[in-house]
């Protein structure tokens, strides 16, 4: 199953940032061009992640489970022959959703394609968005936000996916993560003089080793047996996934997701360059 999270782009920071504040609406429409369904995917795994630091974490139980479609708590509402949801797929949700969550502390219901719900759904699910219990969250995928009612939309929060060219891995990140894949101490020496001598911007750094971070999560998925992927980044994160071992990669994921958090408060970029060089010499040992 191949599958994007389209994680390096703005939403996923946006879903990130709402998860760490406890904000996540329990309904949202993910519009716009894009893996529409991934940003749900990468929704659905922050509420439900079981990470103490940053959700998802896309490395516990729970997130492995909604990236595989297998969650039993998450459930993809479809139709895959017919045009519109069938009646009796709206009924039976209507009752599901009443049933508490099976091992999550959410229960999350992805509409995959909302032009699939005609009015007459839209009204049966506006009323369990409305009154439905509060461990249900709702996320509805669609083109744009005007293929459901305003009686819905104005009960959710929209979040745009802004299509592939926003998508794009940083050129620093990526030699970063070619730099990591050489398992050798100097490439990555050299890649971080570099950027002390360029005076990299902190927001800059930060956002370079959000996006090696990322690059890193990919490769440790891969190891654990995910089908590759084709978005930006793929061919080094699968590079990085054959040249480090599981533990190196795991303990390099955490690494780069220190630093980056690091990089939010006010330490120097240097600073953060000349630990992370030090934590990788450290990793390969
Ligand atoms: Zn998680």
């Amino acid at each position: 199953m191949a599958q994007r999270i389209a994680e390096s782009d703005g939403l996923a920071r946006q879903i990130r940032r709402l998860a760490q504040h406890g904000a996540l609406p329990h309904a949202a429409i993910l519009s716009g061009s894009g893996d529409r369904l991934g940003a749900a995917r990468f929704f659905a795994a922050a509420l439900i992640c079981r990470s103490e630091g940053e959700r998802p974490c896309l490395r516990c139980a729970a997130c492995r489970k909604v990236l595989e479609d297998i969650h039993p708590d998450v459930r993809l509402v479809q139709e895959a022959e017919r045009k519109e949801l069938s009646v009796d797929a709206v009924r039976q949700l209507r009752q599901d959703v009443y049933i508490r969550p099976n091992e999550a502390q959410r229960k999350v219901y992805v509409f995959t394609d909302c032009a699939q719900l005609n009015e007459r759904d839209q009204n049966v699910l506006l009323k369990i968005v409305e009154e439905g219990p509060a461990y249900a969250a709702f996320l509805f995928c669609a083109d744009s936000a005007s293929a459901l009612l305003p009686t819905i939309r104005s009960r959710c929060v929209e979040l745009k996916l802004r299509g592939e060219e926003d998508a794009a891995v940083s050129e620093d990140a990526l030699a970063l993560c070619r730099a990591f894949a050489s398992a050798r101490i100097s490439p990555v020496l050299q890649i971080t003089v570099s950027w002390e001598n360029r005076r990299m911007k902190r927001e800059t750094l930060q956002e370079v080793l959000e996006q090696t971070w990322q690059l890193c999560a990919r490769a440790l998925l891969l190891q654990c047996g995910k089908a590759a992927d084709d978005a930006p980044g793929a061919e080094d994160a699968a590079a990085l996934s054959r040249a480090l071992r599981r533990d190196q990669l795991a303990r390099l994921t955490d690494c780069l997701r220190q630093y980056a958090a690091e990089c939010r408060y006010n330490v120097g970029p240097g600073h953060v360059l000349g630990a992370l060089a030090a934590r990788w010499e450290a990793l390969l040992r």
